[in-house]
């Protein structure tokens, strides 16, 4: 190691404290760094120097930024790619691996996206739709597909049990096989969400439990699963289900159909009893009409708009 100031070429190590300034903040700490052993001054060392700059940024980030494991830890929770997530919080790729190795601190903008997203996660919904054009379709259904996933398996999983999920535990494993159930042959968006409310309801009338363990809220087309669009848009990245919009005169027809078969054996006896009730029971009802029927219900006139339905509206249903 050679110094440029005097041209000795002998040095040594030495614990010394720093203090920089950082973006108008002042960062103090102490790191090992390489002096020359004629006139003192600072010698260049790769290693040491490097570290030295690592661990201010590093203390900064922890006083006044963020965390570089933070960084990652948050796209590793979601299970996407540096080029998906990158795009997703709307910086470039490069920037966010610096981010992630602790090489350089977020843009306050970008600071503000990744803190809000580790306190409130469903922020990232927004950012896609509002990003939506950066992807494309395969690329949406995938980030769609990685973060319904996460959602799915972190909030359901210690969701207590109450009156608007008829206290049951959420089972992502009956609800898809009742939409398979429902869509064996080619069934509306609208008359399947509701099938699926008169299943759940009436089980829960009889049963005192739902089947699913799903939420339901009042929409204005009737009452429907809460996040039902996470689910449809999960089962059909899977390729669990096909789902096509057709137009039929000026009406737009949600078309959805099973690519398998259900699976009998995730219900019970009553549990098949109540979905075969209720696919006869509606089995020649249109969206409309079952719609125009659901919005009768009590379940329903009696809740407010964007609200969750009490199960104890089942008692009501009669059917
Ligand atoms: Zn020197």
């Amino acid at each position: 190691m050679h110094c440029d100031i005097c041209n000795c070429d002998d040095s040594y190590i030495k614990v010394h404290k720093h203090s920089y300034d950082i973006k108008g903040k002042k960062i103090e700490f102490k790191s090992k760094r390489r002096f020359c052993k004629n006139c003192n001054n600072l010698v260049y060392d790769d290693y040491l120097d490097n570290e030295a700059s690592k661990k201010a940024l590093s203390i900064y980030n922890d006083m006044f930024g963020i965390n570089s494991n933070e960084v990652y830890k948050l796209r590793k929770q979601f299970d996407l790619s540096l080029e998906l997530f990158s795009r997703i919080i709307g910086c470039a790729k490069k920037t966010l691996i610096s981010y992630e190795k602790g090489k350089s601190i977020p843009n306050d903008c970008y600071l503000i996206v990744i803190k809000s997203l580790i306190e409130e996660p469903r922020i990232i919904y927004t950012l896609i739709d509002v990003n939506k054009s950066e992807f494309t379709e395969k690329e949406y259904t995938t980030i769609k597909e990685k973060i319904n996933k996460y959602f799915d398996n972190s909030t359901n999983a210690n969701e207590e049990l109450n009156e608007y999920n008829g206290y049951s535990n959420y089972s992502l494993d009956k609800i898809k096989n009742i939409i398979l159930f429902f869509s064996k042959d080619t069934v509306l968006k609208t008359k399947l969400l509701k099938e699926m409310f008169y299943s759940d309801f009436i089980y829960y009338k009889n049963n005192c439990v739902s089947i699913t363990g799903l939420e339901y809220a009042k929409l204005p087309y009737g009452p429907v699963p809460e996040q039902y669009e996470s689910i449809l848009t999960k089962l059909i990245s899977e390729k669990v289900i096909n789902y096509k919009v057709e137009y039929n005169n000026q009406y737009e027809c949600h078309n959805i159909k099973a690519n398998l078969n259900y699976d009998p054996s995730v219900f019970t006896k009553e549990e098949l009893e109540v979905l075969n009730m209720i696919k006869m029971k509606f089995l020649n009802f249109g969206s409309k009409e079952l719609a125009d029927y659901s919005h009768k219900e009590k379940a329903y006139t009696d809740t407010k708009p964007g609200e969750k339905i009490s199960y104890d509206y089942a008692f009501d249903i009669e059917i």
